[in-house]
């Protein structure tokens, strides 16, 4: 369902929550799309390189969703189960199939074990600097990889790794909310995320960090 200046209703509360689980404020979630929501739905569409015209469509829905919360109704990519946490999963590795154990990061997402025990230092640290680092997408399931590799070749969707090979799948990949390179989040990431392992490895994308120890 497209949502936009004025909509009304439970899908906005869904649009609502789903803008502040990803770090934007849209106001309270009170199902009424004024200008708060409006700001945030641009701000969360300049960031993720979607035409930032503040009307949630398909892409904007899809890329929302890309942290596996579906809001009924939404015309986006069908979503997998969670991803099951806090212990041995199936990740993939260059392609191979292995047993990793992932561990929670914050926003209902996971990382593999030593790379979340790093991760959850690391955020501590930016929180003391006054620095919110909100997880995105972390441990993706090769179901979830694969609906987004989907979306991506069918011009929905931003930049996706053919399944099996994207570092989401091994549980060493975090997607962060930190807005745009000038962000004072990525400004402290660039200055600091090296000694916690995490190295911004993707070019154009300021959110995406991967452990690399
Ligand atoms: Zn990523």
């Amino acid at each position: 369902m497209t949502l936009r200046i004025n909509s009304r209703g439970t899908q906005v509360v869904q649009l609502q929550r789903e803008l502040k689980a990803a770090g934007f404020n849209p106001g309270s979630a009170d199902g009424a799309f004024g200008n708060n929501t409006l700001k945030a739905v641009k701000a969360y569409q300049k960031r993720y390189g979607l035409a930032a015209d503040g009307v949630v469509g398909p892409r904007t829905w899809n890329k929302l969703l890309t942290d596996g919360k579906k809001p009924a109704g939404a015309s986006a990519v069908s979503r997998p189960s969670a991803a099951p946490g806090g212990k041995r999963v199936t990740g993939y590795v260059n392609g191979r199939a292995r047993q990793i154990t992932v561990a929670p990061v914050g926003n209902g997402k996971y990382m593999r074990s030593d790379a979340a025990a790093s991760f959850n230092k690391m955020k501590a640290a930016a929180r003391r600097a006054g620095v919110s680092l909100p997880m995105v997408s972390g441990f993706r399931t090769m179901a979830q990889q694969k609906s987004l590799y989907a979306a991506y070749r069918a011009g929905r969707g931003n930049l996706a790794a053919r399944p099996g090979y994207s570092n989401h799948q091994g549980g060493l990949s975090a997607d962060i909310g930190v807005g745009s390179y000038s962000s004072r989040a990525y400004k402290w990431l660039a200055r600091n995320a090296r000694q916690y392992g995490f190295v911004n490895d993707v070019r154009g994308e300021p959110w995406h960090w991967t452990y690399k120890r």
